[in-house]
Formats: structure tokens, C-alpha cells, sequence
């Protein structure tokens, strides 16, 4: 399995040009997108037209607002949570995409007590990605499965599935600002991740093998009070 230590400072410097950029776009953007609306309501014209401008904005809206996770401030408050609950949480937010594709998600959990010392959001946002990824490598009628453990101070969070997996050469890219293989990816989900992760004192391992499938494995100290 591949350890991915990412450079901090490098990633941080991208992370926060990026979040910058991010900023002064979303202004004129909600505003563009107001008068787009009016437009809509006032006068015909194409309906096409219209439907495309709104998805590209979407789309625009959904790279900033992944891009303006990193802008939050480095150190968060960060509380004990505890870590399945943030699980459950995620996976119901996710269980309509899963649904959709037929995929079911299995929790394995062996840690039902594990705290963990973290910026809440942030770490439901990393296992949003971790999953989120997950379903969209899945076949229609697959398996997706989560695996929480606590071992030697450390919580473990594994999201296992058995899709497409990610070959060689575009492992080392994943992470990479903008680094995706989908149509409509951002390529910013895992480089997100990464900085979160990092952020809390924790690893991220990835193993795959492409055409079988592909494992997430987080590590996070294990808070004791
Ligand atoms: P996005 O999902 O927007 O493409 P990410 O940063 O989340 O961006 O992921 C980057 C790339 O890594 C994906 O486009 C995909 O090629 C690959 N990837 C990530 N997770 C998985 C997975 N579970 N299975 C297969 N490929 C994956
Ligand atoms: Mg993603």
C-alpha cells in the first residue's frame, strides 16, 4: 500500500490561492446568476439555453465551494467526536446516491466508543469524499464497505469497495490539484482530504488494484480522556 505524505507547504500555497480565487469569483457569479433567473422568468426564449447556463453554473458553484473548504482557517476548533457517529451521519447523507445505483453500504464497526479530536465538518467532508468517490467507482448493484477500528491510540477508517480501482500511473497523480478521470469531477475531493487530514495529525494509505477495487485507509489519533 501507497502512504501519500503530501507537502504541506506546496499544498497549502496552492490551497490558499485557490481559496482566494475562489472568493472574489462567487460574488459576480451570484449575481450573474440572479439576473439569469430573471431572464428565465421574464421572457421565453430557448429553454435549452437556459438549462445549459444553469448547469455549467452549478458547476462553477460546486468547484468554488469545494475550493473554499481550504480557505476555512487553518486551525479550526477542533472538540472530541465521536467518530461512528460522524460515520452514520455521512452515510445517510449518501444513502440517496447509493439507492440510485443500487449499492449497498456495509458498516463494520469495532470501535463503537472511538473519539476522536477533530474539526467535525471537516472530517465528515473527508469521509464524504472517501464515499462519494467510492459510489461513483461501484457498479449499478455493488458493495461498499466501512470498517472502524481503534488499534494502538489510533482510529482506522477504512472505506473498501470493489469498482474500478485507479491504475499506476494515475495513482501518484491522485490529490493533485484538479486531477480527475471523471466528466464532470472537480479533481478536488482527495486533494481536500489529504490537507484535512493532515491538518489532524493523521495518514492517508490507498490501495487499488484496477479492475478490482480500491481501499481508503485513514488514520486519526484516538483521543482519551
Ligand atoms: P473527482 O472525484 O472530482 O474526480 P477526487 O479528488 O475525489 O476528484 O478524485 C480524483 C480521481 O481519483 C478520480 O477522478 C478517480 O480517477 C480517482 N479515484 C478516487 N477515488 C477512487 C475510487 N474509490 N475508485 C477509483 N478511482 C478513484
Ligand atoms: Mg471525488
Amino acid at each position: 500500500s501507497e502512504e501519500l505524505i503530501h507537502q504541506s507547504e506546496k499544498l497549502s500555497a496552492v490551497g490558499q490561492l485557490a481559496a482566494g480565487i475562489a472568493h472574489e469569483i462567487r460574488n459576480p457569479l451570484t449575481s450573474l446568476k440572479g439576473f439569469l433567473q430573471l431572464i428565465e422568468f421574464n421572457q421565453g426564449g430557448k429553454q435549452e439555453y437556459y438549462d445549459i447556463m444553469k448547469s455549467e453554473f452549478s458547476r462553477i458553484e460546486q468547484i468554488l465551494n469545494e475550493l473554499l473548504i481550504l480557505s476555512k482557517p487553518q486551525k479550526m476548533d477542533k472538540v472530541p467526536t465521536s467518530i461512528v457517529n460522524l460515520m452514520d451521519h455521512t452515510v445517510t447523507l449518501l444513502q440517496t446516491q447509493a439507492i440510485i445505483k443500487n449499492i449497498q453500504i456495509k458498516k463494520d464497526i469495532q470501535a463503537e466508543d472511538a473519539m476522536v479530536e477533530c474539526a467535525e465538518h471537516q472530517i465528515k467532508q473527508v469521509f464524504v469524499n472517501l464515499i462519494k468517490n467510492a459510489i461513483e467507482a461501484t457498479d449499478d448493484g455493488g458493495e461498499i464497505n466501512v470498517l472502524i477500528r481503534a488499534i494502538n491510540q489510533e482510529v482506522t477508517v477504512e472505506v473498501v469497495d470493489t469498482g474500478c480501482g485507479i491504475p499506476k500511473e494515475k495513482l501518484k497523480r491522485i490529490g493533485e490539484p484538479f486531477f480527475t478521470t471523471k466528466n464532470k469531477g472537480t479533481g478536488l475531493g482527495l486533494m481536500v482530504t489529504f490537507q484535512i487530514i493532515e491538518e489532524h495529525g493523521g495518514t492517508v494509505e490507498v490501495d487499488s488494484i484496477e479492475g478490482e477495487g480500491t481501499t481508503f485507509k485513514i488514520k486519526l489519533p484516538l483521543y482519551e480522556s
